[in-house]
């Protein structure tokens, strides 16, 4: 099984979720949101394919990263890859943040089409739902772009059945809040 991605895994990344982190650029996207800042990940021919076991010896031989992050593009157009890269992640203890254009509720409905969506979420920490909304964009904001966009717990979110976001009142919260990135 093969995965296109926009670039190579990143390492070290502190702008794209709590701790240190490696950052999963995929490669394609057709939500078009204008202002979007990575034009480039938008072509499903662009980037290049490596495959999944590529992606998962990487993976393996990571050291002192927290977790993995799924951006793009929108991770979710290779739902199948992806879902396979996601379990690999979580069997080495790696926590798995992944942004998304669609919503967790979208999400959800795409599941009854297609139930990989759905386990999926078995497998997330944190999802970084919705479109990058220009109007709605605040610099000011935690690891995202715009303020429509959320940063979901998922386990919470699925075990009371009810969106449940991440506390940004929290201490930890706010040592990154200064910290400018790139928003898919
Ligand atoms: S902001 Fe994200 S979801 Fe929107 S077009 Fe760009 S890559 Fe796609």
């Amino acid at each position: 099984m093969t995965i296109r991605l926009a670039a190579p895994l990143q390492s070290d990344s502190v702008v794209d979720g709590f701790g240190v982190r490696t950052v999963i650029w995929t490669q394609g996207c057709s939500h078009n949101c204008p202002f979007c800042q990575n034009p480039q990940t938008h072509d499903f021919t662009g980037g290049a394919e490596f495959t999944v076991q590529e992606i998962c010896e990487e993976l393996k031989n990571l050291q002192n990263q927290d977790g993995i992050t799924l951006s793009g593009g929108d991770p979710l157009y290779q739902i199948e890859p992806v879902l396979e890269i996601v379990k690999f992640a979580k069997s080495i203890n790696l926590n798995v943040w992944c942004y998304t254009g669609f919503t967790y509720e979208q999400v959800l409905e795409m599941s009854k089409k297609n139930p990989l969506y759905r386990e999926f979420l078995d497998y997330i920490d944190v999802l970084v739902d919705g479109l990058f909304i220009n109007d709605l964009k605040d610099l000011n904001l935690l690891f995202r772009g715009s303020s429509n966009q959320r940063l979901i717990d998922v386990p919470k979110t699925l075990k009371e059945n009810k969106i449940v976001l991440i506390p940004e009142s929290d201490g930890i919260m706010e040592t990154f809040k200064k910290k400018e990135k790139t928003y898919i």
